[in-house]
């Protein structure tokens, strides 16, 4: 048996782009307990027109689907059939796209662990050449030929119906076939379910919504362990406990996890900076990313006459920091990661080593005798010559002064989920992120910056490139 509550579900459209065309068919068909206990099939107004080949393929035409419910007037009912199934079906990514999709049109969230019975068929019959429903139905003989007839509603091949019953009579062939602990090992790696770790109780990962967001693990006597952020917080906290992501960190985790929550975000900008911002406050055993933060560090060019010079990061002051301050390069993860820069570039462009600091002592440095460096050593270049090649070099990396007047908020918004968020960043510093415009008013507001973090310059940066125009100016 795949699972205690299995729906089989089976889905017509208008084409293939989960986005862009509407569903016209669905059908489901539950088994409980191995006895099918339900089929229910709908044709659904898809409320827009049906492209002629899509109709000749599915034999669902405009006028087929004229009169039938839409699919906001059968959400309740499908949900329902859904709720607490496995849903089973052919390219399951296919239907269950629309069907999230078809939810989200409505601000409705879906979820559900999902099998796609290409896949399973794979791993169950490795050595069978070609696993679509036509080759499963041949292969199998999985046709029933009372199908085409059955009064009135639709049932052949590529109505919906008749595909959900194929798949089902597919588990059936799989369990007549199959020993039961092969099948239960094939759908678990299928699903990826989750080992949890057994001090954990069992319904820990129940709710982790399928949204952006960030997740805390904790020991014993809620020592914060871990925290991390993703797109999709109930894939990535799964992933920590199924084997085919574990990696040494994980299993530490495995072992010291006693409970974990979450806090969703409107989207990912806000699970990054309010994941920086807590590594940060929280400072977890196993977080890489605050033990690099303590590396941190940027290039000064005091000028350029001085060879370059490394600071940490806590060593600037960055709210002195304002139009025509030093050019600083950066932010590094560490003095070694800087160094490595500086030495790909001083061979790139023939800098030298003694110029760069590298060498006190007089006379031709080592890159001169190795013929790399251009002579700023023995006097064939000025020194302000080699530090603009180098400053120019750099510039790439040079942290930019803050391009705006005052503070700016980026908005992000999950219409499905109801949420809107407001960040408020002012001089490349994260001020906080409000949900209400009192809130907002408030951040505005707020004169004192917070500590520099690499992290949310690095964030930000790439944020405010990868989308112009996302900033609003505050007054
Ligand atoms: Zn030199």
């Amino acid at each position: 048996m795949l699972a205690s509550a299995v729906a089989f579900v089976d889905l017509e459209t208008t084409g293939t782009s989960a986005a862009g065309d509407r569903v016209t068919e669905v059908a489901i068909v539950r088994m409980v307990d191995g006895e099918v206990v339900e089929e229910w099939s709908s044709l659904v107004d898809p409320e827009r027109s049906i492209p002629p080949d899509i109709q000749i393929l599915t034999g669902i035409t405009n006028e087929t689907v004229r009169g039938a419910p839409t699919f906001a007037r059968i959400v309740d009912e499908v949900r329902e059939r859904l709720e607490g199934h496995l849903f089973v079906a052919h390219n399951a990514r296919f239907d269950y796209g629309f069907l999230k999709n078809e939810f989200a049109r409505l601000e409705r969230t879906f979820t559900a662990d999902v099998l796609c019975t290409v896949r399973l068929s794979r791993r169950l019959y490795p050595e069978a050449v070609g696993h679509s429903l036509d080759a499963l139905i041949a292969r199998h003989g999985l046709a029933d030929p009372l199908d085409a007839v059955a009064g009135g509603a639709r049932t052949g091949r590529h109505s919906a119906l008749g595909d959900a019953r194929a798949l089902l009579r597919f588990a059936r062939v799989i369990e007549r076939e199959k020993p039961a602990d092969e099948i239960a090992a094939a759908v678990k790696r299928l699903l990826k379910i989750p080992s949890l770790p057994p001090q954990l109780p069992p319904d820990a990962l129940e709710g982790v919504p399928e949204a952006p967001g960030v997740y805390r693990f904790f020991g014993v006597n809620d020592l914060p362990l871990y925290i991390g952020k993703s797109v999709n917080l109930r894939d990535r906290v799964r992933s920590h406990f199924t084997s085919d992501y574990r990696n040494s960190n994980d299993q530490r985790l495995s072992a010291e996890i006693r409970s974990l929550d979450w806090i969703e975000t409107a989207g990912e900008l806000g699970a990054l900076l309010l994941e920086s911002r807590l590594v940060k406050e929280v400072a977890p055993l196993h977080n890489a990313m605050l033990r690099r933060r303590r590396l941190s560090c940027v290039l000064r060019l005091p000028s350029l006459r001085e060879a370059p010079q490394f600071a940490k990061v806590d060593e600037i002051d960055w709210d002195e920091r304002g139009p025509g301050a030093e050019a600083l390069y950066g932010p590094f993860a560490s003095p070694r990661a800087a160094r490595d820069l500086l030495e790909a570039i001083a061979a790139e462009e023939g800098l030298c080593w003694r110029l760069l600091g590298w060498e006190k002592r007089g006379g031709p440095c080592f890159a001169r005798q190795v013929r790399k460096c251009r002579g700023a050593c023995v006097g064939e270049e000025a020194a302000e010559v080699h530090n603009l090649r180098l400053a120019t070099a750099l510039e790439a990396r040079r942290i930019p002064d803050w391009p705006f007047a005052g503070a700016i908020a980026i908005v992000e918004r999950d219409a499905t989920r109801g949420i809107e968020e407001a960040h408020v960043i002012r001089q490349w510093r994260h001020i906080g992120t409000a949900r209400d415009e009192p809130d907002l008013a408030a951040l505005a507001a707020v004169r004192r910056l917070p500590e520099f973090d690499p992290d949310v310059l690095r964030v930000l940066r790439r944020w405010l490139s990868e989308h112009p125009g996302c900033a609003r100016a505050l007054a």
